[in-house]
């Protein structure tokens, strides 16, 4: 994409968005296990005998077939339609803001209606299509509680972790917006093949800490994971994470799903500045829980972010520090150029510089893909997510954007 290809706010395709949802106090029956499905049902009457039959049927509807509301459910009768309507909910989220990048990226602004007796909230999830594959990036925390210096997101404070519904919403909604779920007649228990879907992969590399909102991002992966449902292999789920050590141990143990550890310094001096919870976890006990992540291979690496940043991890000696550090686990490393947003100290290493960093990690014998800035036009940049739409107005916006052309020039 050329600078001159970028696209204005205001240029970009408009897209028909979903009537905003009533602030339904129902509860929603996405995001419950199967358990608990079972249990909600039981507790509205349905006989035991059935309830094994009733969450399959409605396992299918929800999540083979996508549907977002109870009188598509044709196989289910109206009587129990009617006592699912009247208390259950499988609305989406509402979309604030659809964008469509020039690129093909996709953005949503979503909101979440209040939990108790809190506020709506807004979420941003970005739908990156490559050749043969596409990746959605969903948020875990609205805000995050830790305070990565080069990350905007650290910069603003926790405000709530998401449910296990809402983290799978993001991806309902971006399946349900790219036409990614079968036809209204496709025959019962059809499955979109992985190869022919839009969402192919999903990287939880949005806003928040994945891993200090554990149990609803468990939840979240293995319904997103089923294999009688939404049945996205777990080799094409990444969780991203700023190195919470034991809940390292537990993804590894009970989610199983690909790891990304965003390390971006291989000096622990550098790394508490850059990645505070390394004071909390230093590197040692970080690369320990690597090592021991289970099913590692050649074709299972670990990937291990590295945001470069002028003058601050970019040098020679740190690519060698890298390469050392990662001796003996199976690693991808993907090299993100920095981007900028108002207020930050930090620049992002010259293109030719991320080159040269690049080559000798390569000549080390790993692949380290420079993370392609995409979407610019949107603001879609993972680890970026609504933190720049919140906060900047139009013309800020437009700085802000050609500090980021002027960052990357052309790709
Ligand atoms: N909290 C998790 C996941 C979200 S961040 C984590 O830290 O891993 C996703 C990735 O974007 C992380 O590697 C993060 O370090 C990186 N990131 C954050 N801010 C960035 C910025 N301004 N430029 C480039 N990468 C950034
Ligand atoms: Fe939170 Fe990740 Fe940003 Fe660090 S990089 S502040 S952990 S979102």
């Amino acid at each position: 994409m050329s600078a001159t290809d970028v696209m204005t706010p205001s240029k970009l395709k408009p897209m028909p968005l979903s009537q905003p949802v009533e602030l339904s106090p129902k509860p929603s029956l996405i995001g419950l296990t199967r358990e608990e499905m079972g249990a909600v049902l039981k507790e509205k009457g349905v006989a035991d005998k059935q309830i094994k039959m009733r969450v399959s049927q409605l396992w299918n509807w929800i999540y083979v077939r996508g549907v977002s509301d109870f009188d598509a459910m044709v196989n289910v009768s109206k009587d129990m339609r009617e006592m699912l309507k009247t208390h259950f909910t499988i609305a989406r989220p509402e979309i604030v803001e659809e964008q469509v990048s020039n690129d093909g990226t996709r953005k949503w602004l979503l909101r979440f209606p209040p939990r108790g007796a809190g506020r709506p909230v807004e979420i941003e999830a970005v739908y990156i299509p490559e050749e043969g594959r596409g990746t959605l990036c969903i948020s875990s925390q609205v805000g995050c509680s830790l305070t990565c210096s080069f990350c905007h997101t650290g910069t603003q404070r926790l405000v709530r972790n998401l449910t296990a519904e809402e983290i799978l919403s993001q991806l309902l909604l971006a399946r349900d917006r790219l036409g990614d779920f079968p036809d209204r007649e496709a025959p019962q228990g059809t499955i979109m093949p992985a190869e022919g879907r839009k969402v192919s992969n999903i990287v939880m590399m949005g806003m928040g800490e994945p891993l200090y909102n554990f149990d609803s991002v468990k939840t979240a992966l293995l319904i997103a994971s089923d294999g009688d449902g939404l049945s996205l292999s777990k080799r094409r789920i990444t969780l991203s994470t700023s190195g919470v050590v034991p809940e390292i141990y537990r993804t590894g143990e009970e989610i199983g799903v690909m790891l990304a550890i965003s390390l971006h310094a291989v000096r622990d001096d550098l790394r508490d500045m850059l990645v505070p919870i390394n004071k909390k976890y230093p590197l040692k006990e970080l690369m320990d829980a690597c090592r021991a992540y289970p099913g590692l291979s050649n074709a299972r690496r670990i990937t291990f972010e590295y945001v470069m940043l002028k003058g601050v991890n970019d040098s020679l000696e740190d690519a060698k520090g890298l390469i050392q550090l990662l001796k003996g686990v199976p690693a991808k490393i993907n090299l993100i150029p920095f981007n900028p947003w108002p207020g930050t100290n930090y620049q992002c290493s010259d293109w030719e510089h991320i080159e040269k960093f690049a080559d000798f990690i390569n000549s080390a014998g790993y692949a380290s893909p420079i993370r392609t800035p995409r979407g610019r036009d949107i603001l879609a940049a993972c680890g970026q997510l609504k933190s720049e739409s919140e906060r900047m107005r139009k013309t800020e916006r437009l700085a802000f954007e050609a500090m980021m052309i002027a960052n990357h020039g052309e790709d």
